[in-house]
Parts: C-alpha cells; structure tokens; sequence
C-alpha cells in the first residue's frame, strides 16, 4: 500500500511520532505489522544473488534487517530529522557501536568524564583494549576540550545531561571546538530524548539512543538507536554491525514503535512532573541539593534552557546522611519503586553509587561527583501530588 500521501518531512512531531515510517503490507493493517521471522525466501536464485550484490534493496536475513525494524528506523531518523537510523538491541550495543565502527588502534578519543556507568567502562576500558587512546575532560570547562581535542583526535563522545549527576554540556560550542579539529562527535541523548533535545542542530555527527528508556518507557524491552548521515550507516555502520550481530528482535522493534506513539505526550508531562518535584524537594528538611537542568540552582541553567526544551524527567538529589539515609529514604518509598531503569512510566529510584555507578570505583565516582547521599529519581506518569507526598514521608521517616 501506498506509504503516505503527504511528505512526512513537514509533519509536527505528534504526528511523526503516530506515522513516520508506517509501511502496511498488501492486508492494510491499521497498527503496524509485526514480522516475527529470522529469514527471507526468493521465488528465484537471481533475485537472490541480487539481493546479496547491493542491486535489490530486498532483505536478506534478520541480522541485516527487518520490515518492522525498517519501520522504526524510519520513523525515528524522521523526528531526529536525521538522514538514518540503526537500530540495535540495546543502548550499550548503540554506544560501543556507534564509537567501535569508527576507531583503530592508535586512534585518538576525547570523552566527557561524566557518563553512564557502561558508557565510562567502554570509554576507559573497553576500547583501550583495542589500542585506542582516549581522555576524559570535565563536560562544562570549554579550555578543557580545546586542549584535549588535537588534529589526531579522530572522535569526541559526550552525554548531556549526564546520568545521574544531570551535567549539561554547551552542545554549540563543544560540537564547533570538535568540528574545527575535524573529529566526528557522537552524543549520548538517552536523558534528553529527541523531544526536548536536537543535537544534530547544533553540529553533532552521530546520536545514540537506549531505546529501552524512555521510548519504550513501560519497562518491557531493550533497544537501542544509532542515527546519522546516510553516509556514515553505509559506510562505518553496516559494515560493522551486519557482521558483529547485535540486532534488534523485531519483537522488541514493534513494541518500541508502539511505545515511540506517545512518546511525546510522556515525555513532556513527565517532565513536567519533574521540574515541580525538583522545586518541591528543594525545599524539603534534609535534602541539601537537588540537581535539575531548568531550576535556577543549576549551574548550567541558561544552557540548558537554551538546548532542551524542558528540563527532562529526571531529578538527582542528595540527602545529608551519606548512604545510610540514602538507604532509609528508598526502604520507606510507598509508591515510588527502588529500581535502576529510568523513563519508564512509573516512578524510579536508584542510589547510584551502590548501583548504576558501583563498578566505576570510589575514585571515578568522586570525579564525576557522585555521593554516598545522592539518589536519582525517573519521574514517571502518577499524580505529583501522590509523589510528592511519597517523598515528603520517605525523607521524614
Ligand atoms: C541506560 C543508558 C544507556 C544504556 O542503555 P541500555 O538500553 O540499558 O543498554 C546508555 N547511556 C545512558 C545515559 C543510559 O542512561
């Protein structure tokens, strides 16, 4: 059937979210088809061969696509407003390949120190061990990546804002210091989603996605997401991942196409949650910071009204007690859960450096200024008021 009758390039993002990428099959299917199948079949050996040699865009094999993946694929690329999208099993396999198709021994890597407990693995660990040399520099200090980026550097990674501290890093300004050196720049924008963050708009080359955050946001599936140029997925991308296999099951595709429906309603109103939570709980006895991108208090709050649209849906707090507190607060939650996922519709906490971040080690932890007292809470789709009064009764227990 006919794909769509308008040109989906000038849709809002509702209805991209709804309709980008929707291909039905000759059955005219309302919801998009799921194929549940690992192969594909030829009526004859040419059709085949021609598919192997590049000349018919048929697929071939699960590992190298599916008409549900392609769906997803499509309508993502379409909201980032990017050429392509890759699909993957998950948001590590997003990172470590978005990062590993493009680097070589000897290569050189620039990394905010900020990450995602994984991401820091494979920045400082996992890639070392192919003989690429990175340095991590503080996200919000512009001297620090003009001296870390050089003529060699070949790749610079960032996460904005960061898990969990909620760093934000000035986008334009790192993207033109990465850009002049003529370093290829991937950004993390797991956090941001691209309903409150483009960082294409501001010079970014590659946009890795966990499509098991807020995409799915009802905690069923794992997924991930890398978009880019049409270049860079036919030439660093496929190349690399079609032969290393970390795809995506079609299954989890569909579920996240469905999930990527009300993306946008999610998103916002969670984070709109967030940003009163954020408001609330820094007045709470007890709590000695609260980190959230568009509250005043944040160091980068110009910035990150400039960047993002709201403030995300995340708030990290710290508690004054250490870990015991920290501990106490989770134990007495009634409504929200203790649990290290986040973006899902319900509510979220997680110490971090007992979790998420244990593995980085003390002394990681305090570079990135991760607390004992600190917990980070994914603000779901119940009533704030209902959250509120979970957290006001958890700190005063
Ligand atoms: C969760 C997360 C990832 C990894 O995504 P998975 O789908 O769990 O593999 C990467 N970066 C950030 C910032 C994350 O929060």
């Amino acid at each position: 059937m006919k794909k769509h009758k308008s040109d989906p390039k000038g849709w809002g993002d509702a209805t991209k979210l709804v309709r980008g990428g929707l291909d039905r099959s000759p059955h005219g299917e309302t919801s998009e088809a799921l194929y549940l199948n690992s192969g594909f079949v030829y009526d004859e050996p040419e059709t085949a061969e021609k598919r192997f040699a590049g000349e018919d865009d048929g697929y071939v094999y699960g590992r190298y696509g599916n008409p549900t993946v392609s769906m997803f694929e499509e309508r993502l690329a379409l909201l980032e407003g990017a050429e392509a999208c890759y699909a993957l099993a998950s948001g590590m396999a997003s990172v470590f390949g978005a990062l590993a198709c493009q680097l070589k021994a000897g290569d050189h890597l620039v990394s905010s120190k900020a990450l995602f407990g994984s991401c820091y693995q494979v920045v400082t660990s996992i890639l070392p061990r192919f003989g690429i040399k990175t340095t991590l520099v503080d996200g919000a200090d512009l001297n620090a990546w003009r001296d870390a980026i050089t003529r060699d550097t070949k790749c610079v990674f960032l996460e904005t804002p960061s898990n969990p501290t909620l760093d934000v890093i000035d986008l334009e300004a790192v993207c033109g210091i990465a850009n002049a050196a003529g370093a290829n720049i991937v950004v993390d924008n797991i956090f941001a989603t691209p309903i409150l963050q483009r960082p294409l708009n501001y010079g970014a080359d590659v946009i890795v996605y966990s499509g098991t955050k807020h995409m799915d946001g009802q905690g069923r599936v794992l997924g991930g997401a890398i978009m880019s140029t049409r270049k860079f997925k036919e030439e660093q991308l496929k190349p690399f991942l079609r032969h290393t296999g970390p795809s995506i099951s079609p299954f989890n595709a569909w579920i996240l196409l469905k999930g990527l429906e009300t993306l946008k309603l999610r998103v916002e109103a969670q984070s709109h949650a967030a940003h009163k939570i954020a408001e609330t709980l820094s007045g709470f006895d007890g709590v000695t910071r609260v980190l959230y991108p568009h509250l005043d208090s944040h160091p980068a709050a110009a910035l990150s009204r400039k960047q993002m649209k709201l403030g995300g849906t995340m708030v990290t707090f710290e508690v004054a007690g250490g870990k015991k507190k920290a501990f106490d607060v989770l134990r007495h939650l009634g409504i929200i859960d203790i649990s290290n996922n986040l973006g899902d519709a319900k509510s979220l906490m997680t110490h971090p450096a007992s979790t998420t971040h244990r593995n980085i080690g003390a002394e990681a932890r305090a570079m990135m200024g991760i607390t004992d007292g600190m917990l980070r809470l994914s603000v779901g789709l119940e009533d704030v008021e209902d959250l509120t009064a979970d957290l006001k009764q958890a700190l005063a227990a």
